[in-house]
């Protein structure tokens, strides 16, 4: 098992790698068992690169890796995130397999990474599977973050796990029912981990060397104590990585109820470690560019494409997929995943393409929240 107690990997903007931070990223993809891909995939990176070291405004690089969201919906209510909150503009829903396509279509060749979450449980589109062997058709690298606090047949954990994906991320922030619902309100403890051990013994079970299951905690000052616990458990059941990383206590966010902002405050670690200010990447210079769009594109579960894996709001996205997987929208040419503009002044500097796409090109279907039909 592989355990990082070191934070390394944060949600806040990472400045560019040093080469240590690159061996680490590339030690993490080998344990994915990556599969090689076509020559031009290779040159499409070193054109995104090339790109990014001349902070050139219009890329032409396709995007390397994907966010695209399979859902909005979630069964929890985590206080530091918008879901959770329930303060998302954007209508609620899971997406659709033939806008996927399409956007495979366009991107596959070049796509290295898709990551299919971003502002709701994955699992709770009940496709997620025929996403991720489609992906993975393509040589593309999957991985699913799930909180797992859901009720999962036998059968569909098989599917999960045959389904081609390289990696599935488990969001368990605590070794104890005492104190994983203080963050993840909502979740159940018990379901979660008997559902990490069913994931690991189905594996198992069907002789398969991926996905690489992950355990990853997030520590807070109310289940630090519990490390080594987690550690044992993790051995216990086979867990094959352990992550530890610092949350992101900023409480002033999103719109939050006073009552949560007080908590919130006392939620920081005690170990340094784990406070987010000494994560790796995360000091107070001041960056003025971010390299996140040189490389990356997020798409939402509608189709709409976001300016950023951090924004949610309508009012931030660049356009849509259109029903045929062609890019449409109010800045076209910013919209469309091989030739993108990216905002110099700042992670928001999107004046240029400030309007949103019309509703009426939603793609998916809108749902109520009932993780009880998965
Ligand atoms: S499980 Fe994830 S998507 Fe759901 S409320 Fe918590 S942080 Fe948000």
């Amino acid at each position: 098992m592989t355990i990082a107690k070191l934070p390394h990997e944060t949600a806040v903007p990472a400045k560019p790698r040093s080469l240590s931070r690159l061996g680490a990223r590339y030690k993490e993809i080998a344990l994915m068992s990556p599969r090689l891909k076509h020559p031009k995939a290779y040159f499409n990176w070193l054109r995104a690169n090339w790109e990014l070291l001349l902070g050139t405004s219009d890329v032409k690089a396709r995007p390397l890796k994907i966010t695209f969201d399979p859902t909005n919906v979630c069964q929890l209510r985590c206080p530091l995130c918008p879901t959770g909150l329930e303060v998302q503009d954007r209508e609620q829903g899971h997406a659709r397999l033939p806008m996927f396509e399409k956007l495979l279509g366009e991107l596959g060749d070049h796509l290295f990474f898709v990551d299919f979450f971003n502002w709701g449980e994955p699992l709770l589109n009940t496709h997620i599977e025929d996403f991720v062997r489609l992906a993975a058709s393509r040589k593309i690298i999957t991985r699913i973050s799930t909180s797992l606090s859901l009720p999962l047949t036998d059968e569909r954990i098989e599917r999960i796990v045959a389904s081609g994906l390289n990696e599935i991320v488990v969001s368990l922030d605590g070794a104890s029912n005492a104190t994983y619902g203080l963050y993840r309100r909502r979740g159940n403890f018990d379901l979660v981990f008997g559902n990490l051990r069913r994931l690991i013994e189905a594996k198992r079970r069907l002789g398969l060397k991926r996905p690489l299951v992950t355990w990853q905690l997030l520590v807070f000052g109310f289940n630090e104590h519990e490390i080594p616990r987690a550690e044992a458990m993790a051995v216990d059941i086979g867990v094959e990585k352990l992550i530890f990383l610092p949350a992101f206590l900023d409480e002033g966010r999103y719109p939050m109820p006073e009552s949560d902002k007080s908590l919130v405050a006392t939620w920081k670690p005690k170990n340094p470690l784990y406070q987010i200010e000494n994560a790796s990447g995360n000091d107070a210079t001041p960056r003025s560019r971010c390299g996140w769009h040189y490389m990356s594109a997020a798409v939402n579960w509608d189709g709409t494409v976001a300016s950023c894996c951090t924004t949610f709001s309508k009012q931030d996205d660049f356009g849509t997929i259109g029903p045929s997987g062609e890019s449409c929208g109010p800045a076209e040419r910013a919209c469309q995943p091989g030739v993108r503009k990216v905002p110099n002044a700042s992670h928001h500097g999107l004046s240029q393409v400030s309007e949103s796409p019309s509703d009426s090109l939603h793609h998916g279907q809108p749902v109520g929240m009932d993780p009880a039909a998965v």
